[in-house]
């Protein structure tokens, strides 16, 4: 797939039939691989002297010094969108997919609720990084099925195409409750860890809690999450938060806090569609 509508970066061949000058495409029919991978185009790749061997660079007899080889800057632009999508932990299944890739049936009966979320979605890409636009973050929720952690991923995978921006992926249990707990036990690894964790949390551009409150969390855990959103709030970080919830259920807990934060930082959409993963298996969606 060329990736030409999803960055500005061009460094093939601008008249390239596979790339559209990019430099490097989407390759989805990979064997043992969901997401498909990335890969240097033969524009760049073909007649290039380094043979493909780090650090790119070639010898140049008439200036008798070290030059980057031709594909040294597509290589490098490739690396870093590969570089970002893992390090925002994105599942594997979710990785490169984008908005573009989804099947949109507006008669698809319950299917309103996605759409509308697809829009905003879009909307957050486009606008990304423009002056007076205010940063909202999204409050996703929906049953099993809906979609939400697709349409979360997406939104990663777009803002590390367009902007190369920094984000990151992470289940609120799993990877933000326990791991802060195992940073109070002596023998973890993580022992002592606690400011460094949440740091990591609190420092990224752009957020994603997959199962916000999929648990009965205790009075310790909400405060944990109360935490997190009002840091990000106050840092004007994006966060999207994924939830089975609606966020009214919120109302009691932490005392109102949680709920008057997320109402303040996020927009609540509800997705609707009980069976979309059932109805677009292809699409790998959840
Ligand atoms: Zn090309
Ligand atoms: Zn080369």
């Amino acid at each position: 797939m060329n990736l030409k509508n999803l960055t500005p970066i061009r460094e093939g061949s601008p008249s390239c039939k596979f790339c559209a000058g990019v430099g490097f495409l989407l390759e989805e029919n990979v064997k043992n691989s969901t997401s498909g991978v990335l890969l240097l185009c033969s524009c760049v790749g073909e007649s290039c002297p380094c043979g493909g061997k780090a650090p790119y660079m070639v010898y140049d007899e008439s200036q008798n010094r070290m030059l980057p080889c031709v594909c040294h800057n597509a290589r490098m632009e490739l690396g870093k969108v590969e570089y970002l999508v893992k390090k925002a932990g994105i599942p594997s299944r979710y990785r490169y997919r984008t908005l573009d890739r989804m099947e949109l049936n507006v008669d698809a009966p319950g299917k309103g609720g996605f759409i509308i979320a697809h829009n905003w979605a879009h909307d957050l890409i486009k606008d990304w990084g423009k002056e007076n636009k205010k940063l909202e973050g999204l409050y996703l929720w929906g049953g099993t099925g809906s979609g939400k952690t697709l349409l979360a991923c997406a939104i990663l995978n777009e803002l590390i195409f367009n902007y190369g921006t920094e984000c990151k992926y992470a289940k609120i249990n799993r990877d933000f409750l326990s791991t802060i707990r195992d940073s109070y036990q002596k023998e973890s690894e993580l022992h002592g860890m606690e400011q460094t964790i949440k740091k990591q949390f609190t420092d990224v551009e752009v957020l994603v809690l997959d199962d916000f409150g999929a648990n009965k969390e205790s009075d310790w855990a909400n405060s944990q999450l109360y935490d997190l959103i009002d840091t990000r709030y106050e840092e004007e970080k994006l966060t999207i938060l994924t939830s089975n919830i609606p966020p009214t259920d919120w109302k009691d807990k932490a005392e109102g806090r949680i709920f008057s934060r997320l109402m303040e930082m996020a927009h609540p959409l509800h997705l609707d569609c009980p069976d979309y993963r059932l109805s677009h298996s292809a699409f790998g969606t959840h």
